[in-house]
């Protein structure tokens, strides 16, 4: 997961900042398939292979999940709106959505929620250990959206140059892309 700058991307890649998982360094190796990302805009991936394993990697931004055609932030003001109740018809209204496209991403949240939620608990008390403990919401999938706010707010607070990205893009960030996969891979 990179930023959503591609100039800056760009930059880092061809100086060697960014790293594989291995740990080695990664460098520039072409271009993924161009893709339409709703809210997001055109995107051309890069693509990048490690200098040691020699595994190549598509350089997704923060705005974008995995296999979704729609910026994260969109889809987590689908996500806020059903943690406060909203059924996926009123949500899929407002957001200018298929009907079938927003059930599909609250019913994947469902499934990854439990993960999620304690993802961020354990990441909440990395970024601040005196964070006061999360109020309890109706449902798992509320607790889980709240350990993303409260994440969010933690990061500013700690770090203050993530208060560039929304939540939902540190999300992204933290899940690898996966915030709708049922296994959030910890990154
Ligand atoms: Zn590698």
């Amino acid at each position: 997961m990179v930023g959503s700058d591609s100039v800056e991307v760009e930059r880092r890649l061809r100086g060697g900042e960014l790293r594989c998982p291995c740990g080695g360094g990664l460098a520039p190796w072409g271009h993924a398939r161009p893709r339409g990302v709703r809210g997001v805009g055109d995107l051309r991936p890069r693509r990048a292979r490690c200098g040691v394993c020699a595994g190549t990697h598509v350089l997704l931004a923060v705005s974008c999940l995995l296999r979704r055609a729609d910026g994260v932030d969109v889809i987590g003001q689908a996500l806020r709106a059903k943690a406060s109740g909203a059924g996926h018809r009123p949500i899929a209204a407002e957001l200018g959505r298929p009907v079938s496209t927003v059930r599909g991403w609250l019913r994947a949240f469902s499934r990854s929620a439990e993960a999620v939620r304690s993802r961020f608990t354990a990441l909440l008390v990395e970024l601040d250990w005196l964070a006061a403990p999360l109020p309890s919401r109706s449902s798992v999938f509320a607790d889980a959206v709240e350990a993303i706010g409260a994440c969010a707010a933690a990061a500013r607070r700690r770090l203050g140059v993530v208060g560039a990205v929304s939540p939902w893009q540190l999300a992204a960030a933290v899940t690898g892309g996966r915030l709708l996969a049922n296994t959030p891979r910890p990154s």
